[in-house]
């Protein structure tokens, strides 16, 4: 309970956890003139959304998740207009390698779907061209898939970004404030945490892998997990490589940096502890996408790992995430479980949830990320 000297802290909105999604959706309700709070159990980006590959991408996403995706790419090109900050946004193209002739099909059967679908971002690429545009990969490539306007960014920096611009239009951060229980009592939402509870009309559930707890404590329960995912970073190495790459046949996402450094990882799953709030490296594992890279890049076998590390990451049964109203309780909206694909989404969703906050509906169909699309699950 609250404690007599620290009176009830009440705003408008009221949301849990400090990532990217926490982050965005703070800045655009606040933007709207909102009264925002934000609890966040450590820091600021301290997990997933600080320490993520940076990826940009809309290449290879799930249907459903492709108009939101394209959506989000249009803000993360305009973010230093949106934001004050670009995030080091670089729009380098995403590129996803073919090694044999069957790959190559599987590339094309893609990128036929989307077609079917009404979608032409993604490009089947021949060897050529694959080879006009990376001239350092290997030559035994057979083709692959191209996004001219996917990219990469820097992801502390981004979600810093979005804290400060949510901070400018007046939202306030409580960091080093875990919640441990949220209830509705009336027309109030109830924040319950160490220094003490905060209370809103609305409740937005950003809390990442911890999501999970929260949604049960309000008698939804989702098939969340968490895993370690890691990367690696290399020394530095004269410039070879401009695009971000992935591979069609194995785990792969690879970018170089300006400053010469290769950052490596592909959902390469380490070991996650949710209590701990820590995730760890499994060395072995990341020796195969070592491999790998070596594969598509002869000349980087003797280049040195500087160092690797893993952030834990929520994870749903079906790989999409939860955008979402309650079903059960009145003004309480998820948005977790981002399945290793998150950043991208981040500044696209993080409107999306003002709108639903704000206006009770969205620009875009969720329907394919409803809370209650798992069916009913034991408690
Ligand atoms: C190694 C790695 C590489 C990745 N690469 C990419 C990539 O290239 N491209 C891409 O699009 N995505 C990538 N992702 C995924 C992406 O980082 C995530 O999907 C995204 O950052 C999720 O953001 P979030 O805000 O939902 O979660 P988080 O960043 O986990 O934020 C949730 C926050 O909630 C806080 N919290 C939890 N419980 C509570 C509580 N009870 N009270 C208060 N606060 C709480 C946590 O402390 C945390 O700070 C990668 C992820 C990892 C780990």
């Amino acid at each position: 309970m609250n404690k007599p000297s620290q009176p009830l802290r009440e705003t408008d909105v009221l949301v849990v956890g400090g990532g990217l999604h926490g982050s965005s959706s703070a800045f655009h309700m606040a933007q709207r003139g909102a009264s925002v709070t934000v609890l966040e159990a450590d820091y600021v980006g301290r997990h997933s959304s600080g320490v993520n590959a940076g990826g940009v991408r809309t290449l290879g996403r799930p249907l459903p998740e492709i108009p939101l995706s394209l959506m989000s790419r249009e803000i993360w090109h305009t973010l230093a207009e949106t934001i004050g900050d670009d995030a080091g946004f670089v729009p380098s193209g995403q590129m996803k390698i073919a090694e044999t002739q069957a790959e190559l099909d599987e590339c094309r059967e893609r990128v036929d779907l989307l077609e079917a679908h009404g979608f032409s971002h993604e490009k089947l690429i021949d060897r050529e061209t694959l080879l006009d545009i990376e001239p350092n990969i290997a030559p035994h490539v057979t083709g692959g898939v191209w996004v001219e306007r996917d990219g990469y960014a820097l992801p502390f920096r981004a979600t810093t970004a979005f804290r400060l611009a949510a901070q400018k239009h007046g939202a306030i951060f409580h960091e080093g404030t875990p919640v441990g229980r949220i209830e509705q009592r009336g027309e109030r939402w109830l924040a319950h945490t160490p220094s003490g509870t905060f209370a809103a009309e609305k409740l937005v559930v950003t809390a990442g892998a911890w999501a999970g707890e929260l949604a049960r404590q309000v008698g939804e329960p989702v098939p969340v997990h968490p895993e370690g995912l890691m990367l690696m970073v290399t020394h530095r190495v004269a410039p070879f490589c401009r695009s971000t790459l992935g591979a069609t046949g194995r785990p792969l996402s690879f970018k170089q940096f300006d400053n010469g450094t290769v950052v490596i990882g592909g959902k390469l799953i380490g070991i996650a502890d949710l209590p701990a709030r820590h995730g760890e490296v499994d060395f072995a594992r990341l020796v195969k996408s070592a491999n790998t890279v070596v594969d598509l890049f002869p000349h980087l076998r003797n280049l040195g790992i500087n160092r690797a590390w893993a952030g834990v990451e929520a994870f749903t049964d079906d790989s999409l995430p939860v955008i979402s109203p309650s079903r059960r309780a009145s003004n309480l909206t998820y948005s977790f479980g981002y399945c290793g694909s998150g950043f991208q989404l981040g500044p696209g969703c993080g409107r999306l949830v003002s709108e639903l906050v704000l206006d009770g509906r969205p620009s875009l169909p969720l329907d394919a990320f409803a809370i209650d699309r798992f069916g009913p699950m034991v408690h």
